[in-house]
């Protein structure tokens, strides 16, 4: 590579400020998508007469879009296959139609339904879950953790079941949707097949633990948080104590997590009791329609 060129003062002065032109452009643009005055389409046409549209890059340009953000632009980029670094003038025809057509709809629109259904341990959440995985309308998130299987779980199917270093990396590359440490194990939601499912029209079920719960509420506020509850106290109680899986020592810690997780309901759309199985079962099936 060639040194770059000597520039005077003068001439330096001039590029800093047309620099910061550049800048103010993009940003006005990105303003205008943001309050949805200017579609991803209209940007596309200006950018073939502006040379400082044309050089933003797409994933600023969707990131831009109200409710979007980092993590989901991240996300719809990967799955039409456009580089994260592409500008707009290195758009290929085929990237183009398929960006046209993923922002043709008000997102609202096309987006499958998110449900998060959380509650404390131990209320049954894992069992609704997998009657949903058998046959519902949803998609049945796949969480990644580090906690060992027990006897009855299959990877890939229960679980992502990772170790220590592969959770970390997933963390840093940003492929979480959200994450959370429970009773000494972390546990994650892998964010490209929610995303995947949710731009292709399909709801998605997360069954979570409650601090996972905020986390996706923060990102995805359209999100729908259910929370289930123990028909009692006791019977609770008797839930976590009969777990012939768990240790003795992480019944008990997770006896006095549930005892603080109780307290977090108010925090939820929706409160559904887990007196019976097929009934809570079918209200999540109605909330992914409604
Ligand atoms: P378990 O070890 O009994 O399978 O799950 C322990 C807790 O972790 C449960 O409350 C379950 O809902 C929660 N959990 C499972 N997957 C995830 C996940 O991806 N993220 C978060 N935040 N919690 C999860």
């Amino acid at each position: 590579m060639g040194s770059p060129p000597q520039l005077s003062e003068n001439e330096r002065a001039q590029a800093l400020l047309k620099a910061k032109a550049s800048r103010q452009e993009r940003a006005r643009i990105k303003s205008q998508v943001k309050s949805n005055e200017l579609s991803i389409a209209e940007v596309l046409e200006l950018a073939k007469q502006n040379e400082v549209i044309a050089k933003m890059r797409v994933l600023e340009l969707i990131e831009s879009k109200s409710g979007v953000g980092k993590i989901r632009g991240k996300a719809i980029l990967d799955k039409l296959g456009i580089s994260l670094t592409r500008r707009i003038q290195g758009l290929g025809r085929h990237q183009r139609t398929e960006l046209l057509k993923e922002f043709a709809l008000p997102s609202a629109l096309n987006r499958g339904r998110l449900v998060v259904l959380s509650g404390p341990g131990g209320v049954g959440k894992s069992t609704v879950a997998k009657k949903l995985r058998q046959s519902s309308p949803f998609l049945v998130s796949v969480s990644a953790t580090t906690r060992p299987p027990r006897f009855n779980e299959v990877n890939g199917i229960d679980y992502l079941f990772m170790t220590a270093e592969q959770f970390e990396s997933t963390i840093k590359r940003g492929e979480f949707l959200e994450w959370a440490e429970f009773a000494g194990n972390r546990y994650g939601t892998p964010l490209a097949p929610v995303e995947r499912a949710l731009s292709s029209g399909k709801s998605v079920l997360l069954e979570i633990e409650i601090s996972g719960a905020k986390q996706v509420k923060a990102k995805m506020p359209e999100a729908l948080l259910v929370f289930l509850e123990a028909p009692t106290w006791e019977e609770l109680v008797s839930r976590l104590e009969g777990r012939g899986t768990d240790s003795p020592e992480r019944r008990a810690a997770r006896l006095a997590l549930a005892q603080e997780e109780m307290e977090a309901a108010s925090f939820f759309d929706k409160v559904l009791i887990n007196d019976e199985v097929e009934r809570v079962v079918a209200s999540l099936i109605e909330f992914a329609s409604a």
